[in-house]
């Protein structure tokens, strides 16, 4: 038995460049380039060190 995996992975739009990237979950918009940016980052509801 294998259980499903927690997070599948679909292909979205980044949100910042536009470009297909693999995303983890709704909250994963932003393509591994851009969010190294971190110019797009809500402080509010994100913490910076996690990326
Ligand atoms: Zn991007």
């Amino acid at each position: 038995m294998v259980a499903a995996p927690a997070e599948p992975t679909t292909t979205r739009e980044c949100l910042a460049c536009g470009a297909a990237f693999a995303s983890v979950g709704t909250h994963h918009r932003i393509c591994d380039a851009c969010k190294d940016v971190g110019a797009w980052a809500d402080p509010a509801s994100h913490a910076p060190l996690y990326w």
